[in-house]
């Protein structure tokens, strides 16, 4: 093992991520004088939050009634019965004076006539337990989340909350107990190795959209925190359930927001049929995701799809007129301008389902804290460790999340673990005991161990394979042939990053190793989606096998949980669906139709 002279710190708290998540989990926890150090790869606001369009979901009723009970109803559907109870009240009741938050940290949410927040209708949002589309989702014209995350960096920068910019962590400081006592990470612009120790080490490093083909998501979205997760022998939950957006664009994979359905955009089929009438004669275009992406493709398998390949779909905004299109969706107008040639106020936008969105991750209570179950307590805990936002499951997304609810659960999830490490952490700046070294060697070994491979392999090409594997084999549809074939070519590939080789050992600004550390986390997250999709014979929310169309609930209402060695073989297990809420009833199961 190399040696370094490793830079020490200490916190009470080390936020990992400064997207949503972390920034609203670093505001929380400083303003409530705890010593937080928040260490990013990227600069905070380059998080993929920024790209975030369509907006927030809170029942606000700012355009009609609406009632947080309906909007928890619609998001244990959404979910398909696979989502946590209690954590979908926690999040919906709580939902609304989080937006009020927002606004008054300074959000420029667009405005009705009279100066209210702005709501749109998003997908599978409804009034009344099911009866109507509502407009629930608060926006910021289409660049919400970029809105939402200069304003909690600029609101955490008036407190004293320490950033570490452009620090990549590597791995979580697991002492022989199982408490997690920090993190080690890595400076990529001198190239220095630092030690943060803390009492509460908090995950929000975001999803792992990466790991397939063509998605939605920026390029730093590589699972790191749930590869670290897995490395430290905690298992990660529900990671098959993988959302494909039905509208990227064809070719680029960039998003069109469900905004855009939201404000009177649909799709057509080649007959210029418009055929979501046919799959979900309420909502129609507004359907949940999972059922219009899935209703797209077998229009496309089916011969009726648009293009010369016959491959793709139509999204018409045309018919708004530039007037709204400027105003409620400029962004999008300028994304299909440059990413596919078209004038959305003259032409239809050619639309494909595209990964977007990972349901499944780190297992956390509603306070944000990381479960690690034990046989008689499917729901003990990880001591001081956390994890908020896209790299958690809490799970309120279950097995599909609803538009705008990801917004809401990184602020929502990210005050939560604030409010519980300031109760539970009752003297700020109290010392850390000594750490055995065998600790910190863990994470330089693996450290050691990417930066000196020396194999014939290059890092992207390696990647391209995991990416095309995931994208053909773990796909809309499913089938145990598909996702078979899939497990099995993932365990080759995921063997051959021992084979990987560096041109660049330098530790300073060297891309290739980021990029080789991000591909492990990426390939650690790739088995587990796999393994675990080809176990469930069910269909639910985004997982849907062909071979196994119904859901069962009798078998199957449960999260999975996988784990991993280090020889990146997958064990499955299981823990039960939290169906109580805290207060109000629970809504039981029943057939999904929209
Ligand atoms: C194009 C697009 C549009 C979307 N639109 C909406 C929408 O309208 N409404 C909605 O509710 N949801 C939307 N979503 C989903 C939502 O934006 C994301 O799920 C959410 O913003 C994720 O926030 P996060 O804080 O968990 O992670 P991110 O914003 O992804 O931030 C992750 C952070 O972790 C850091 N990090 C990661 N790994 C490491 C490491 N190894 N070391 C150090 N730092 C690390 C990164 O630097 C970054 O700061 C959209 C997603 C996409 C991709």
């Amino acid at each position: 093992m190399a040696a370094y002279d490793i830079i020490d710190h200490a916190y009470d708290v080390v936020v990992v991520g400064a997207g949503g998540g972390g920034l609203r989990a670093t505001l929380g926890m400083s303003v409530t004088g705890l010593k937080t150090a928040c260490i990013t790869k990227v600069f905070p606001t380059r998080s993929h939050t920024v790209a975030a369009q369509g907006g927030i979901g809170a029942a606000l009723g700012n355009m009609s009634e609406d009632n947080w009970i309906w909007h928890m109803f619609d998001t244990v559907k959404g979910s398909d019965w696979l989502g946590d109870q209690d954590a979908i009240e926690y999040m919906c009741r709580e939902a609304i004076p989080a937006v009020y938050e927002l606004e008054h940290f300074g959000v420029p949410f667009s405005r009705t006539t009279d100066g209210r927040i702005y709501q749109r209708p998003f997908g599978g949002h409804m009034r009344n337990f099911g009866e109507a589309p509502v407009q629930r989702a608060c926006a910021a014209a289409d660049r919400t989340g970029h809105a939402i995350l200069h304003t909690l960096y600029q609101q955490s920068l008036k407190h004293s909350a320490r950033f570490f910019i452009e620090y990549f962590a590597i791995d979580l400081l697991l002492d022989d107990s199982g408490v997690c006592r920090g993190v080690l990470a890595w400076n990529l612009a001198d190239g220095s190795l630092h030690r943060f120790r803390a009492h509460m080490t908090v995950l929000a490093t975001g999803g792992y959209g990466r790991a397939y083909f063509s998605c939605t998501s920026a390029h730093t979205c590589t699972g790191d925190g749930n590869g670290m997760v897995l490395r430290a022998g905690l298992p990660v939950q529900d990671h098959e359930f993988v959302q494909f957006h039905p509208t990227g664009i064809y070719g680029s994979g960039c998003l069109i927001t469900e905004g855009a359905r939201g404000e009177g955009g649909y799709l057509t089929n080649a007959a210029g049929e418009r055929f979501m009438e046919r799959y979900a004669p309420t909502a129609k275009d507004l359907a949940s995701r999972d059922v219009v992406s899935r209703a797209m493709t077998v229009e496309i398998r089916d011969g009726r799809g648009v293009g010369e390949q016959k491959d793709h779909i139509y999204l018409h905004l045309e018919h708004l007129g530039a007037d709204v299109l400027h105003q409620r969706l400029p962004g999008i107008t300028e994304t299909v301008r440059i990413f596919s040639g078209v004038d959305a106020t003259r032409t239809p936008c050619p639309v494909l389902p595209t990964v977007h969105y990972n349901m499944g991750g780190i297992p956390t209570n509603y306070h944000g804290e990381v479960i690690r179950p034990v046989s008689d307590d499917p729901d003990s805990v990880c001591h001081g460790l956390m994890a908020i936002g896209e790299c958690a499951c809490v799970s309120v997304h279950g097995a599909n999340r609803l538009g705008t609810n990801s917004l809401l659960d990184i602020v929502v999830f990210g005050r939560a673990a604030a409010l519980r490490t300031s109760k539970w952490l009752k003297k700020p700046g109290t010392g850390h005991e000594p750490l055995a070294s065998s600790v910190t060697d863990r994470a330089v070994a693996h450290f050691d161990r990417v930066r000196y491979a020396n194999g014939s392999i290059q890092t992207a090409v390696l990647r391209l394979q995991m990416q095309r594997t995931m994208q053909n084999d773990a796909a809309v549809f499913r089938t145990a042939q598909s996702l078979q074939a899939g497990c099995e070519k993932m365990a080759d590939i995921a063997k051959s990053t021992a084979d990987i080789g560096l041109k660049d050992r330098s530790m300073i600004w060297n891309s290739d190793l980021v990029e080789a550390l991000e591909l492990e986390n990426l390939m650690a997250c790739a088995v587990t989606t796999i393994k675990g999709a080809v176990a469930r014979n069910e269909s639910r929310g985004a997982h849907a096998r062909e071979d196994y169309p119904e859901r069962d609930d009798t078998n199957w209402m449960k999260h999975t949980l996988a784990w991993m060695d280090d020889k990146w073989r997958v064990t499955l297990g299981y823990r039960p669906v939290h169906l109580e809420p805290l207060t109000v009833e629970s809504i039981m199961p029943k057939v999904r139709v929209y």
